[in-house]
């Protein structure tokens, strides 16, 4: 039939239209009507049961290609990166960065799809994933999310981060590496400049990083501050550097965790820094003792979303995905657990992360993009506490299935 849609959820619950009961139209993978009585025939039905039905979800932050590598490893990383406030974070690192001397495409390629397709069970479709590019790692890791970036196009789109995870002053060889993986196709520019060994080569770090994104135009994801040092400062340089290259709302900073040892009077420096530079901050609080002040930061109006950050790695030996998981341990680490704090973490974890990661076009609206979940919750308390996978997941207007959520072979 010429006017039929291609999938309608009936009896969805909206965030925005309270007790009502609402259906939805989707058609070419557009939000084509949102009503109470649609009139219109469908392709396929699908009966949400007065379950809420929202935005599907989106994780900007997670090292996809260390996903499944913890078991290369010992337990050495986790506890230095776990001590007490974060003294031995650099430690950590160097300690992690062990896996990436046997870095093959050909091994990390299964433990990707593994976890994007967990992600896509658990209502994911777009992720922005970080993959180490330096001296040690080379090109594997970029070369093996790339590969599954197109495998999954269209169900869970991959931003890829080309990441100098050893640094770029402290890694000679490392920059041109970024530049290689750019050239491969890696849509943003990454970087780390805390762990250079002086403030000099931070700043020298930050501006070759911006040079290859005004260079290649990619938008910039750095990770700042992400040890216990009141000292770090990378999070205002990062800032002063966007503003100065007109890379305002193109700067994405994660992390920040020295954020949580600053003065007042320096922390409120910050937060309008922030707001002059557009810059949104991604916070991962259950993968380290230490975090942003994202509470503070919210009531300031900053852009601040959630990410999963790892998935069984030498940080981190959980994860799967599942951004309600994520919001469910945060409410709890950031003591959000009223009502308003509730709806927050969700909008952290859907509309706030999508505009974070430059997903522009993106929300549950007549003329949206069809990218959803039908949960097994009629509320977000619920679908906070349960944190189950979805009923349903629609990407591109596609409803997602079984041969989505399982790691096998790529799609044709
Ligand atoms: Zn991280």
């Amino acid at each position: 039939m010429a006017n039929e849609l291609d999938l309608l959820i009936r009896n969805a619950r909206l965030r925005t239209h309270g007790a009502d009961l609402m259906s939805i139209g989707i058609r070419a993978g557009r939000i084509e009507l949102v009503e109470s009585r649609p009139s219109l025939p469908a392709a396929r039905e699908i009966d949400a049961a007065g379950n809420l039905v929202t935005e599907s979800f989106v994780n900007p932050h997670l090292h996809l290609d260390k996903v499944y590598t913890l078991p290369r490893l010992d337990d050495r990383a986790l506890t230095e990166y776990q001590k007490g406030t974060m003294g031995a974070a650099m430690t950590a690192i160097e300690l992690a960065s062990r896996v990436k001397q046997d870095y093959d495409v050909a091994w990390i390629v299964p433990n990707v799809r593994r976890a994007v397709a967990k992600a896509a069970r658990h209502g994911c479709t777009h992720i922005r994933a970080f993959a180490d590019v330096d001296t040690k790692a080379r090109l594997e890791g970029v070369k093996a999310v790339l590969q599954v970036r197109e495998e999954w196009r269209g169900r869970v789109d991959i931003q890829v981060v080309a990441f100098p995870q050893d640094g770029v002053v402290r890694d000679p060889g490392s920059e041109a590496l970024v530049r290689q993986a750019l050239e491969l196709g890696a849509d943003v520019v990454g970087g780390i400049p805390w762990i250079e060994f002086t403030e000099a080569d931070a700043r020298s770090h930050i501006e070759l990083m911006f040079a290859l994104a005004t260079e290649f135009d990619r938008d910039v994801s750095m990770l700042v501050d992400d040890a216990g040092d009141a000292g770090l400062r990378t999070l205002e340089m990062m800032a002063v550097q966007a503003i100065k290259t007109g890379w305002q709302g193109r700067a994405l900073a994660h992390h920040a965790r020295a954020m949580g040892l600053y003065p007042e009077p320096y922390f409120r420096k910050l937060v309008a820094l922030l707001a002059s530079a557009r810059m949104g901050l991604v916070s991962d609080p259950h993968t380290g003792p230490l975090h942003a002040r994202v509470r503070d930061l919210l009531e300031a109006g900053a852009l601040v979303c959630l990410g999963q950050d790892d998935i069984h790695d030498a940080y981190y030996p959980y994860g799967r995905n599942s951004m309600l998981e994520v919001a469910f341990l945060a409410s709890h680490l950031l003591w959000m657990t009223a009502a308003p704090d509730r709806e927050r973490l969700y909008d952290m974890i859907t509309i706030e992360a999508a505009r974070a990661i430059g997903v522009s076009d993106f929300g549950l609206k007549v003329g949206g993009p069809a990218h959803m979940v039908v949960l097994r919750a009629p509320d977000v308390l619920e679908a906070l506490r349960d944190h189950a996978p979805p009923a349903f997941v629609v990407s591109h207007g596609r409803l997602l299935g079984d041969a989505d959520f399982h790691a096998s072979p790529p799609a044709p």
